[in-house]
């Protein structure tokens, strides 16, 4: 008997590929095009500082993510011939107000600290950061260097998962929402909307924002809620921009991407303003970017839980029944994939993931 996995995201197709490779059965059923995929519209970046600050089991799990991260790259190109354009040389993070960047950098050491030391980055000033980044304009007052943080090209990736899958004998079943679940020990059916019943004898609940309808019947909170980002980008450029930041990057085809900004709504439109917004601190850090071309902006929701942290859940009423969500999937893809598959067996060998349950929203 296979795997059900309800959601063919990123989330869903790393997990399931997690457990292609440890020689499960395994069946991805995902969505339609008309639902909210964050994994189509997302920012590519692999991002470690900043994460966790007031949680720091989420820093040292975003973190040991990120050191999977070359491995779970090189192994997908040797299996499919994609390469993702994944690097890891380092992230900086701009600051135009000297007050905010000495806060960050507190706050960093705060969490250094309570990680008991082991959290590399460095606050620099601007005359540091432009011997760095030549083309910083003279509105940065500094930032910050944090040599963990990388990224990739997220469209890629998801389709290196996808033949990644299918090349490991996953069973994909797309353009089908699930509209109902039936539930019980080790046994579970996913009912699609033209009738056809899917059975497994297993079930990971990684629908995205999808996940609110099912997760009750199958005894999660799935507490998950839309947040809005919208991203820019510009013609292809000369590269001169090495390290990615949180709001800008070059990617590897040489647009440069600027967001994502963060409201809370679950409308898929882009507005002037906030698209003003962006391209106005992309031209403070950048003043070459002035008269540069903008070719697309879009907007895409995030998957949200109500403290921003991941939820790792078994469900307490059936045996075999996963849910997984994040807002950081891109970050956690490698994890996902190497080390979710061990807690999913229940493997003495799997990550502590207690932090992670949804038993953190009881009230
Ligand atoms: C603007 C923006 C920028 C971001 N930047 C970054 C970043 O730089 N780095 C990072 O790590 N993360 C980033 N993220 C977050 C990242 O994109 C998400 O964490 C990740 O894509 C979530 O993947 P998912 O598979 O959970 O959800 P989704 O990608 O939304 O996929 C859910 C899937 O489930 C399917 N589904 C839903 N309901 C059903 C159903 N009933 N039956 C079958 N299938 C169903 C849908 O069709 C969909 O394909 C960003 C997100 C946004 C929006």
């Amino acid at each position: 008997m296979a795997t059900l996995v309800i959601g063919g995201g990123v989330v869903g197709l790393s997990i399931a590929y997690g457990l292609l490779k440890q020689g499960r059965e395994v069946i991805v059923i995902d969505g339609s095009d008309t639902d909210a995929r964050a994994s189509r519209g997302n920012f590519g970046l692999v991002w470690i500082q900043g994460k966790g600050l007031e949680a720091p089991p989420y820093a040292s799990w975003s973190r040991q993510s990120a050191g999977l991260w070359k491995q779970f790259s090189d192994e997908l190109k040797e299996s499919t011939n994609i390469d993702v354009a994944f690097s890891q040389i380092g992230g900086v993070e701009y600051f135009t107000e000297i007050g905010a960047l000495e806060q960050e950098a507190a706050d960093l050491s705060g969490l250094r600290e309570k990680l008991g030391g082991d959290y590399p980055f460095e606050m620099l000033d601007h005359a540091q950061l432009k011997k760095l980044v030549p083309e910083i304009g003279l509105k940065v007052a500094g930032g910050i260097f944090s040599p963990m943080d990388g990224h990739v090209n997220p469209l890629l990736l998801l389709r290196a998962l996808t033949e990644a899958v299918k090349r490991l004998g996953g069973r994909l079943q797309t353009g089908h929402s699930v509209t109902s679940i039936e539930g019980a020990d080790h046994s579970y059916s996913a009912l699609l909307a033209d009738g056809t019943r899917i059975d497994g004898d297993a079930l990971v609940l990684a629908a995205g924002l999808g996940s609110a309808e099912h997760g009750e019947d199958l005894g999660f909170k799935a507490p998950v809620r839309a947040q809005q980002g919208q991203v820019l980008i510009t013609e292809k450029l000369p590269f001169f921009l090495k390290y990615p930041s949180g709001r800008i990057r070059q990617v590897n085809e040489g647009g440069v991407q600027i967001g994502a900004s963060k409201a809370e709504t679950d409308s898929e439109a882009t507005d002037l303003s906030t698209l003003q917004e962006l391209a106005r601190y992309a031209v403070d850090v950048f003043p070459l970017l002035e008269h540069v071309q903008l070719v697309r902006s879009w907007a895409a929701l995030r998957v949200m839980s109500p403290d921003g942290l991941p939820i790792y859940q078994r469900s307490a009423k059936y045996a075999g029944a996963h849910f997984v969500t994040c807002h950081s999937g891109i970050t956690l893809a490698a994890a996902h994939a190497g080390l979710l598959p061990e807690w999913i067996d229940g493997r003495n060998t799997a990550p502590d993931l207690t932090f992670f349950s949804e038993s953190r929203f009881d009230v």
